[in-house]
Parts: structure tokens; sequence; C-alpha cells
């Protein structure tokens, strides 16, 4: 990290350091345009809290998700990109330069690439953090394959839960889909689809009160609670999915980038924000895909295209 990051006029900004925004950093470092990166309230995104990631082109025997990210961030390091701790607070993009408040700081820049991500929204029951990737997971598809013929839980009525649920019966011994209502926001044909498949039992008007571990800490079970007769009672489970939607960490940015009902950035096309200089990478903006290797296809995207923004403009 340089001396005082902070204080010098940026050509890149980069928002976030999961794989979108530390592709970024890889890609303008190497145009030489120091960028900086704010790392954000969840250092290294969503790869920070999976375990081993086994569908990132290049590691036949799969790579540790949090060495994945810091390896980017090295590599974006040994280029020329500064990193900081710090989230952003508040941003000023109504003029140019643009300005971010970082813990405090304002921090003036050319160009912004918002890589900000989304976070899965879990659960909120006791002691949760301490069981993801010890069974907890909000991710099928990365976490999926690690319970082959286990007995496998998916919580949520949408469209993800339905998804994520038939996904899972690749793998699960079975598969107990608990949603807390009896109408699901999920559309038809996917409702249809996880009654049609004989692995999934579903289990409605209940809420998953809280997580049974054994001794090292892993899920062993649930304490599932009827909310129609509020009876509760245990259930054996190994592999425990929330599928109840993402929040997109657009909240600083809101008001000055167009972003749809649920705070998603709405692009204009390549990774064009409504504020030309300011790009957006990864699942701020997608809601559809979610992956690592998408993410930082949309890293590099947004760095070619703010590179050839600056050069337009001489710099
Ligand atoms: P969603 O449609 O917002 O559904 C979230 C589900 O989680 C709802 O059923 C909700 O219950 C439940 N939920 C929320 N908070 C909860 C909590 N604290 N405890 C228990 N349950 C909770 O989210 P999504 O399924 O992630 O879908 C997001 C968007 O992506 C949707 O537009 C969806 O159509 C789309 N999508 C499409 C596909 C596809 O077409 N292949 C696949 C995946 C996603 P309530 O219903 O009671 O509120």
């Amino acid at each position: 990290m340089g001396s005082h990051p902070t204080f010098i006029m940026r050509n890149v900004v980069i928002i976030g350091s999961g794989c979108a925004g530390n592709t970024a950093a890889i890609y303008s470092a190497r145009a030489r345009l120091s960028p900086l990166v704010i790392i954000g309230h969840e250092a290294g995104g969503q790869l920070s809290i999976t375990s081993i990631v086994e569908n990132f082109p290049g590691f036949p025997e799969g790579v540790d998700g949090p060495q994945l990210v810091e390896n980017m961030k090295q590599q974006a390091i040994h280029f020329g990109a500064d990193y900081i701790h710090g989230s952003v607070e508040e941003v000023d993009f109504s003029k140019r330069p643009f300005r971010l408040k970082v813990a405090g700081v304002w921090v003036e820049t050319r160009t912004v690439i918002i890589a900000s991500g989304a976070s899965a929204r879990w659960l909120g029951i006791p002691g949760e953090e301490q069981f993801i990737a010890k069974g907890y997971s909000s991710c099928a598809t990365c976490d999926g394959f690690f319970f082959r013929n286990k007995k496998i839980m998916v919580v949520g009525g949408g469209d993800s839960a339905m998804e994520e649920a038939n996904f899972l019966t690749r793998f699960g011994e079975s598969v107990t889909l608990v949603h807390r209502r009896d109408q699901f926001r999920a559309s038809k044909i996917m409702v249809d689809r996880v009654m049609n498949n004989p692995k999934i039992t579903m289990i409605l008007n209940t809420a998953v009160e809280s997580i049974i571990p054994n001794e090292t800490g892993d899920v062993v079970g649930v304490v599932l609670k009827n909310l129609v007769t509020g009876e509760t009672k245990n259930q054996d489970v190994d592999g425990l999915f929330v599928a109840i939607g993402h929040i997109p960490n657009t909240k600083p940015f809101l008001g000055q980038i167009d972003t749809d009902d649920e705070g998603y950035i709405v692009g204009k096309g390549g990774a064009r924000t409504n504020i030309p200089g300011v790009f957006h990478a990864g699942d701020v903006e997608d809601r559809i895909y979610r992956q690592a290797i998408t993410a930082s296809g949309a890293g590099c995207k947004a760095a070619i295209e703010s590179e050839r923004f600056l050069e337009a403009e001489g710099h």
C-alpha cells in the first residue's frame, strides 16, 4: 500500500474485494492505472466464506475459496494495486472527479468500479455464523457436492429454493424443503418440479429455529417450529442450505446510481451504469449467475471499460 493513497487523486477506485473487485484490480494495475481497492465489510467477498471451490477453471483438484481470492489480491498488489480497509460511507457522483468517503476520509477519483457484491440473506438464528462451511451454506452450486448421500435441508419458498432443492437431489440421500408459509413466491413450474421429485419432502408453515451441532461443531440437525401450531421438533440434517434471497450492497449509491426495486444496479450495457465513468462488476448487478468466474469476468470487463474511458479523456 502506498504511503497516503487516500489523499492522491486516483484514476480508478474499485469498491469491493471479491472476485469482481480483485479481477478489476489486476487488469487496472497491469494497465498502469494504480487502482485503489476499498476492501469493504466482507473482505474477499462470498468466496471468503466457502470452503473448497471446484468449479473455478484451472484447478483440477479444486482450490480453497479464501486462498483463491487472496491469491487474486496478491496478484493485483504485485502489479501495483493499493488496498485499504474500510467501507464506503458516502459518495458524490454528481460531478467529477467523483468523491467517496471511506473511514471518514474523502477519496477523489476519475472513474469508479462498483464491485460491492450482494450478501446472502441468512436465517438470523442464534450463533449461525459459526456453522458457515460446517454444514450451513447459502450456495448449493458451491457446496452441494460435499453432501453426497447425506440428509440435506433447503430453506425458502422462491425460485432459488426450488432450483437448489432440485439440484441438491443429485447429491443428497434426501432433500427436505422447509418454507415458512404454505404459498410460494416461486413460479408454478418450479414448484411442480419440486413436488414431482420423489427425493424431496416439503415441510410448510415451518421455520428453522436453531441448529444442532455435534462435538466438532458440524451441523447434525435442526429444531423446526411449526408456525401455525407452535409445535417444535428435531430433525437430523447434515447440510442446511438457505435460499432466502440476497441483499445487494448498494446502500451508499442509492439515489445516484440507477437501481431496481430490490437495490440491484441496473446496467446500461457493457459494464456501464447511468453515470459515465462509474462502472459495475459482479453480483451487485448480476442476480442470475452469481458465480466466482462470472464475477471475475465482469471485473475484467469493467476494468477495460474504465481504461478506455480514461484513455478517451487523455489520462
Ligand atoms: P425470493 O423470490 O425473494 O424468495 C425468497 C424466499 O425466501 C421467499 O419464499 C421468502 O418467504 C423466503 N424468506 C425470506 N426471508 C426469510 C427468512 N428470514 N426465513 C425464512 N424464509 C425467508 O428470492 P430468490 O428465490 O432468491 O429469487 C430472487 C429472484 O431471482 C426472483 O426474481 C426469482 O424469480 C429469480 N430466480 C429465478 C430462477 C429461475 O427462473 N430459474 C432461479 C432463481 C432465482 P416468503 O415468501 O414468506 O416471503
